[in-house]
């Protein structure tokens, strides 16, 4: 794991945007690098997807009692406003840099997921609209596209430099949709080949993950260290080293969080430590196989050849999928047109009706595409899809399909859940892409490329004694 200092007045200067699912995120995440920032001359924009009017056990505490009214929800919620401009302003932050959208708390995730055009009803504000008077974006309809066009908007004004958002694969569903949605409409900025947009750095922090951080409680002598699970080597972290000054006013902003410190106070606590960590938006580009046999896109797992985002195993507990993230390994990759998908889960004998979920969202604001497939078979569940082909084998599903099914629109957003009935048991990341297509190989056809693609090759015991032509057998299970 690469663990460098991020010095920040070696940044190139320009405005940074520090992006937060709820009021008290912003400052657990960045606090100090916020404090630094400001200090060192940058323009800090902070923006608030939620103002945290969904907390249940925050509102029962504040109202002293167990029926809280959706009134109240939004009364909570304008007072956690007021903290977070206390707590920023006293870091150095313009309260005019400080935007408040008043999307749903605890909705975030279900609008990235299914609530695209159709609107979004607050289980606790029994709202499906912005009610906040000084929202950003005004009254705007609890819908994902509305968010992605008003995040997309608020970025294109501000033109950051430097991006900060949270983990995409935090534990808590609305931190993890935070990311999904900023990384959208960067992309967006970036396949509309805004400069900024393609020159900024995007920097992700982690809040929720289980037994972390710890040891619990005020130590500011210990540095801010990722989690075990999140610190492979192909992850680059970065540590913002905070002094004296730094440390104590990011210990300030924990104390003007009332609403939160009563009831989590030794947790905020233990994110008050000598460094920040972050972990650094790695490029994503999806290319052809170059110098390898077109034929075998799929031949072993091999991080190196393809991008691969594995998710933490065995201690690993969101609270969205409620248990073990059965999620092995993802790889996507790409030859002569066509793309890739290889996914392998755990062996679950258990659970015999899980399905994969590939969701795909464009930069352009349309509704995400989904492709659902029954893990026990492979089948493609619900309409065929054009030259689409998946099988499974091995608790491993494959999946090709022609780059062209896409339009030539070439960055997206992709991720897979894996779900068992409805509830989701396993999850990537989404996270941003960008697929480079090339040409099939003079000389060959559609024909013999497609003979040799759906390989699933092997992880680790699986020998093809046969070589290339052995799989040609296998094929005929799709
Ligand atoms: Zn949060």
């Amino acid at each position: 794991m690469h663990h460098h200092d991020l010095v920040l007045s070696s940044l190139a200067p320009g405005p940074i945007l520090v992006v937060a699912p709820h009021p008290d995120d912003e400052c657990l995440g960045a606090a100090g690098f916020i404090s630094m920032a400001v200090a060192a001359g940058h323009e800090v924009h902070v923006l608030f997807f939620t103002s945290g009017d969904g907390f249940v056990q925050d509102a029962q505490r504040y109202y002293l009692s167990l029926t809280v009214t959706p009134e109240e929800y939004l009364h909570l919620g304008y007072e956690r406003q007021k903290e977070a401009v206390n707590a920023l302003t006293s870091l150095g932050v313009e309260s005019s840099q400080i935007h408040f959208l008043g999307f749903p708390d605890g909705g975030l995730d279900a609008l990235y997921r299914s609530h695209w055009f159709d609107p979004f009803e607050s289980p606790t504000t029994t709202l499906n609209a912005v009610p906040y008077l000084d929202a950003a974006g005004g009254a705007l309809t609890y819908r994902g596209h509305d968010l992605w066009l008003i995040v997309h908007q608020i970025m294109d004004q501000v033109q950051p430099r430097i991006v900060v958002l949270p983990h995409p694969i935090d534990g808590h569903p609305d931190h993890w949709a935070t990311h999904s949605f900023a990384r959208l409409a960067l992309l967006s900025a970036e396949a509309k080949g805004r400069s900024w947009a393609l020159q900024a750095t995007v920097l992700s922090y982690l809040v929720h993950w289980p037994a972390w951080p710890m040891p619990l409680g005020l130590r500011t002598h210990l540095e801010q260290r990722p989690p075990n699970g999140l610190n492979q080597p192909s992850r680059i972290w970065r540590k913002t080293v905070l002094n004296q000054a730094a440390i104590e006013s990011k210990q300030r902003t924990m104390t003007i969080y009332t609403s939160q410190m009563e009831l989590i106070k030794p947790y905020m606590l233990a994110f008050v430590r000598s460094t920040e960590a972050f972990e650094v938006d790695p490029t994503r580009t999806i290319k052809g196989a170059e110098g390898k046999d077109p034929r075998l896109p799929l031949q072993g797992w091999n991080a190196e050849d393809t991008i691969a985002y594995a998710m933490p195993q065995g201690d690993f507990m969101t609270r969205m999928a409620k248990g073990v993230n059965i999620i092995d390994r993802l790889e996507w990759s790409c030859s002569e047109g066509y793309g890739y998908l290889r996914l392998r889960w755990q062996e679950h004998r258990d659970r015999p009706n899980l399905r994969a979920v590939v969701r795909m969202h464009w930069p352009g604001g349309e509704a995400p595409d989904t492709w659902c497939f029954d893990l026990e078979t492979g089948e493609l569940l619900g309409e065929a899809i054009g030259d689409l082909r998946s099988r499974v084998a091995q608790q491993t599903l494959a999946v090709s399909w022609p780059l062209s099914l896409w339009q030539d629109r070439s960055r997206l957003m992709l991720g897979v859940e894996v779900l068992e009935g409805s509830r989701v048991v396993g999850r990537s990341g989404y996270l941003a892409y960008h697929w480079v297509q090339t040409p099939l190989p003079e000389g060959m056809n559609e024909d013999e490329a497609l003979k040799h693609r759906m390989d699933i090759g092997g992880h680790g015991g699986d020998q093809r004694p046969g070589g290339p032509g052995a799989t040609a057998g296998r094929r005929t299970i799709l």
